[in-house]
């Protein structure tokens, strides 16, 4: 839709925008009001650069998009009745637990194996293991290809699909070689548009699963379903979206608490959200409340780092980790505020 600047265009300014419009497909049908004139688009008006030189025009005060960009994420897109499931769960049917070690140390393996096998005990789908770190500090672990074969093994022991951050092709070979059933994408790489296209491509012929974290800069949230749109592009709907946080933080948190956008998320696309209490208060003490906040915004899982020993970890376990103990406190709480929200159907 077409605003102009003033109340009427002149002749030739309906000529120039006719003629734009016509370049792609497109015709132009003015709605006439009282007092001032619109202009519908009558076509598909997704094309960027229509847009562009419209919005150029010194004449253009706005265009109104009433398609949404997203072909394949929107909530009105075919795709709209998939559903993804992992781990035994269908999101949307029950609340998804992801839970483990912010990072895999090479060095104690048990210390993976026992977290991975008291997560599961206490109710986890999924687990996670970082095998690959993207680290502020370039001194810092950088994670090692090591971690990956104790990843397998965790699966293997449990009997649990794993999840683990690739952060770039040569990794994402690796850990799609191996098995790795969800490939997250990092709040650092969010807006890697080779990358996100590298792992749609990737994973176009599989059942694999990406959990597409929100960038820390990230604005709009169409930037965040955008990228989405990019992995779904290539062929496989199973991108769940994850809001962990964005900057600035308040002073004490970690990154700025995000579970909030959720319904708005759901507003626009049809992709479930599970959101990442961990990365976003950044602190063990304050990671219950937020994974609870999170289920009351309706998100339909949480991935929450757990340790077995927070202390004895590496990378961000030490100060976010929870124990299974309080983790599985919190998927206790977090399941009564789920059936809360989600009351059983009564029987007909
Ligand atoms: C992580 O999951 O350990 C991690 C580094 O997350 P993020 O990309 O959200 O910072
Ligand atoms: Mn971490």
């Amino acid at each position: 839709m077409i605003l102009p600047k003033s109340n009427r265009l002149t002749a030739d300014q309906v000529a120039e925008l006719t003629k734009i419009v016509g370049e792609f497909g497109c015709s132009l049908q003015p709605i006439v009001g009282a007092v001032r004139t619109i202009y519908a688009i009558v076509g598909d008006e997704r094309h960027e650069l229509m847009i562009n030189r419209l919005e150029g025009l010194e004449y253009v005060e706005r265009i109104d998009r009433i398609q949404s960009p997203f072909k394949l994420m929107d909530r009105r897109s075919d795709l709209a009745t998939h559903r993804i499931a992992i781990g035994g769960v269908t999101l949307g049917d029950q609340l998804l637990v992801i839970a483990g070690q912010c990072t895999i140390d090479p060095k104690n393996p048990n210390y993976f194996y026992e977290t991975a096998a008291a997560v599961k005990e206490q109710g986890a789908h999924v687990i996670r293991g970082g095998v690959w770190k993207p680290r502020t500090n370039p001194y810092s672990f950088q994670g090692d290809t090591k971690s990956l074969d104790i990843l397998m093994e965790a699966h293997r022991r449990t009997g649990l699909p794993v999840d683990a951050e690739v952060m770039d092709e040569r990794q994402l070979a690796n850990a799609l070689a191996a098995g790795v059933h969800m490939l997250q994408v990092g709040a650092r790489n969010a807006l890697n548009y080779s990358l996100l296209s590298a792992i749609g491509r990737a994973v176009a012929e599989r059942q694999t699963v990406v959990l597409l974290k929100r960038s820390l800069h990230m604005g709009p949230l169409s930037e965040f379903i955008s990228a989405a749109e990019y992995v779904v592009s290539f062929g496989n709907p199973n991108v769940i979206l994850c809001p962990r946080g964005t900057a600035p933080a308040p002073d004490g948190y970690r990154s700025h608490p995000d579970e909030c956008i959720t319904p708005l998320l759901k507003e626009k696309t049809w992709a479930p959200v599970v959101v990442d209490p961990s990365h976003s208060v950044g602190k063990a003490a304050y990671v219950p409340a937020c994974a609870l906040a999170a289920v009351a915004y309706g998100a339909d899982g949480l991935c929450i780092e757990t340790h077995v020993h927070p202390s004895g970890g590496i990378g961000d376990d030490p100060k976010q980790a929870l124990t299974p103990a309080v983790l599985a406190d919190t998927i206790r709480q977090a399941r009564a505020l789920w059936t809360l929200r989600h009351p059983p159907k009564p029987a007909t």
